[in-house]
């Protein structure tokens, strides 16, 4: 028998609780890993509160990264003893996932665990970190380049938005943050912000073109922030938008595309192939300052992963939120 957080439908509320599953119980997929860290995104927030409809059908196990060791495998990929990372694919949504001393999953989902990596690392940069590193990879391929300007980040302090400020600072880039919260400046400053905006001055209605202000944008929270953004970056300035942390409306006209040249890009990290994903988690290793990690990471048991999943929609969380199955 094992732990497993379990989410189950009553009266169309989603009730979370820990429960003893069996090996049987879990899908028939093709590789068994036994977890050792999962982590907490704002999506699993959304799962486990339920809150939005992210989980597609009842009982689910949540947990949308999961990092661990393979114990049994039906792919001639991997063999028991290998350390793999899983993020995204719809797990924890659609298929059973990472809140759980053990999941089965399909080959094609994982990721071998790279030189230098582990678990308790990967999982700290999970979904949110593999995110924010897939935005930086958008900017560089728009030709920002640290000598170009400033890189504001929205959603500064949260997951996605304190990986990308750490790795941005890291490779050289002058970061501005921007944040709802005030007591978040220090950290952000450890992170290697240099300038600090507040959520409420970058929320107000932008024209259609404001200041040039920004050679680029990482953002994760959507709506008037999403729009001010692009009225304020610079000719040919790139806009990376992976959240909706805010809301998921764009408020905004076309006059930064046609009269400044601005490329907003998309970027998603769940279906993202996996010659890309390698090359994110790579990059990872060496963009991602080790020091950053200490400081983004906190840990919780399979208990208190429904509080902490409210804190994140409460928008209470700083930094990356670790999942330990076995604590
Ligand atoms: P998170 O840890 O909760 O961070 C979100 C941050 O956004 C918060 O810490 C807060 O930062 C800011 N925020 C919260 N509510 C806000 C509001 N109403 N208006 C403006 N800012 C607000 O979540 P996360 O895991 O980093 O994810 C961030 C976003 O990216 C989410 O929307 C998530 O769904 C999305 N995401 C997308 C992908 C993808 O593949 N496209 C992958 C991962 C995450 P401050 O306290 O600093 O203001």
């Amino acid at each position: 028998m094992f732990n497993a957080l379990v989410l189950e439908q009553q009266d169309g509320k989603t009730l979370a609780e820990v429960k003893q599953l069996d090996l049987v119980d879990l899908p028939d997929e093709e590789v068994l890993v036994e977890v050792s860290y999962s982590s907490l995104n704002y999506k699993d927030g959304l799962a486990v509160t339920g809150t939005g409809k992210i989980v597609h059908s009842f009982p689910m196990v949540p947990g949308i990264d999961l990092a661990g060791t393979v114990k049994e495998s039906r792919s001639d990929d991997f063999k028991p003893g290998d350390q793999v990372i899983m993020t995204g694919w719809s797990v924890g949504e659609r298929y059973w996932g990472g809140y759980s001393q053990f999941a089965r999953l399909k080959s094609e989902w994982l990721v071998k665990m790279p030189a230098g990596m582990d678990a308790q690392k990967s999982m700290t940069i999970g979904t949110a970190g593999l995110t924010a590193m897939l935005c930086v990879m958008a900017l560089e391929e728009g030709g920002i380049t640290p000598d170009k300007g400033t890189v504001v980040v929205t959603g500064a302090a949260g997951g996605v938005g304190s990986v990308a400020v750490a790795i941005l600072s890291k490779l050289g880039y002058t970061v501005a943050a921007v944040t709802g919260r005030e007591s978040t400046h220090d950290y952000l400053r450890s992170l290697g912000a240099t300038e600090l905006l507040s959520r409420e001055e970058m929320a107000e209605k932008a024209r259609p073109l404001e200041k040039q202000r920004w050679a680029g944008a990482i953002d994760t929270v959507g709506d008037a922030i999403l729009a001010r953004v692009l009225a304020e970056t610079d000719y040919r300035g790139v806009v990376a938008a992976c959240g909706l942390a805010g809301g998921f409306k764009l408020p905004t006209t076309v006059m930064p595309f046609i009269l400044r040249n601005v490329r907003l890009q998309g970027v998603d990290s769940v279906m993202c192939p996996v010659d890309i994903r390698t090359q994110a988690w790579n990059r990872l290793l060496t963009d991602l300052p080790e020091s950053a990690l200490g400081d983004i990471g906190n840990v919780v048991g399979l208990s208190e992963v429904p509080q902490a999943a409210a804190d994140i929609i409460a928008g209470k969380i700083q930094g990356r939120t670790l999942v330990d199955p076995n604590k």
